[in-house]
């Protein structure tokens, strides 16, 4: 059997005609002018006034944080099950990150766990949108709006995903996109900052480009970064952008595929298809093995690596990350529903250039694996 990666993207539509254009006019940096293009299409794909192109979707939550000037002190709640990126952003500017567990079934944040944790130095919730389907939003809309928090929105894995009906990534005071060559559009790296506010987003663009002032370019009244994308980035957006609905419709059929391949291998959780607001989107295929499997999401992994099948762990809890527990942070603090997924949660390959044949074999393989 050839070795199925976990991921691997469709780059075989304007990709190259874009870049040669960008390489034929000498346009390579972040001045080119695919990078207005890109946000421009992108923030109205998704309803927001504002686009601001970054080198990636960690950096992008690091520039939303410090725009909502989120400082020392200030506590952010957020799903413990989620990337490094998310508390890492808190943590480098001096806050809190406050963590609340998963529901077992979406495997995103409980947004009943959210309200206890809310105390008068909470400034925002930041809500991860997880593996294909997004966090329910409705009522933490109502707590941002009962308590006067900022939403930061993560839709790094949710492009032309929806809440009901609504684009996710139109629901934060900032929303932020990745796009590494595993989400459903890519750039190879990048990011995208979204708005509606002009202020905001002046402060992100400033931010994103170390905070040179427009009139006097070397006298800095603040510290930002260089988080810029290039135009050759920008150019492969506009070119996946074009094929997003085609993207989510493969997407779709290859969890479809999979759930009814594995439906029944009674030892195994599936992702959820849908729920009463979103239809799974698949950005990964995610398993968890239930309590009868007498190994757990390592050994699983390791048994499909022998046949070369390409997997990833789940996310580890920020709770648990070694890095903030040396810190002193999250002492005490037990989210059991996250702790069980990270160890019995993995995922299978999912990425774009995914056959049915391809499909198949895994199908196959995880069922001899798992019984
Ligand atoms: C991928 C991802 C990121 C980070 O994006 P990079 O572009 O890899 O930095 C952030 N948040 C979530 C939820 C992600 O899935």
């Amino acid at each position: 059997m050839k070795p199925i990666p976990v991921n691997e993207p469709l780059l075989d539509g304007n990709e190259k005609k874009y870049l040669n254009k960008c390489i034929d006019t000498g346009w390579i940096s972040s001045e080119g002018p695919f990078i207005r293009q890109f946000e421009e299409q992108f923030a109205a794909r998704v309803g927001r006034k504002y686009g601001i192109a970054v080198s990636n979707g960690s950096v992008a939550i690091d520039a939303a944080i410090a725009a909502l000037k989120i400082g020392k002190g200030d506590e952010v709640i957020l799903p413990t099950f989620t990337i490094i990126s998310c508390a890492a952003a808190i943590v480098r500017v001096g806050a809190v990150p406050v963590v609340v567990d998963c529901i077992s079934d979406t495997w995103n944040m409980d947004v009943r766990q959210i309200e206890a944790k809310i105390t008068p130095r909470t400034k925002a919730i930041m809500v991860v949108h997880i593996y294909g389907l997004p966090v329910n939003m409705d009522p933490v809309l109502a707590l941002a709006d009962k308590y006067g928090l900022y939403v930061i929105e993560d839709a790094a894995e949710m492009h032309g995903q929806t809440y009901r009906d609504r684009p996710c990534g139109s629901f934060g005071t900032i929303s932020t996109f990745s796009f590494y060559p595993n989400k459903h559009i890519t750039t190879g790296e990048g990011g995208m900052i979204l708005t509606d506010d002009e202020h905001l987003a002046e402060r992100c663009r400033s931010l994103r480009n170390l905070c040179f002032q427009p009139h006097q370019r070397f006298v800095h009244e603040e510290l930002g970064w260089n988080f810029r994308m290039t135009n050759l980035q920008a150019a492969i957006g506009v070119a996946q952008l074009e094929r997003l609905d085609e993207f989510v419709a493969r997407k779709r059929h290859i969890g479809q595929l999979y759930t009814k391949l594995l439906s029944n291998i009674p030892q195994l959780q599936l992702p959820l298809p849908k729920t009463d607001y979103a239809t799974n989107i698949y950005w990964v295929y995610g398993i968890v093995l239930n309590d009868e499997v007498p190994f757990d999401a390592k050994e699983a992994m390791h048994r499909l690596g022998q046949y070369k099948i390409g997997t990833r762990p789940f996310f580890w809890c920020m709770h648990e990350q070694p890095v903030f527990r040396r810190m002193g942070l999250f002492e005490g603090v037990s989210c059991p529903i996250a702790e069980k997924l990270a160890r019995r949660g993995f995922y299978i390959p999912s990425g774009m250039a995914l056959t049915d044949e391809q499909i198949g074999q895994v199908a196959q393989v995880l069922r001899e694996v798992i019984q």
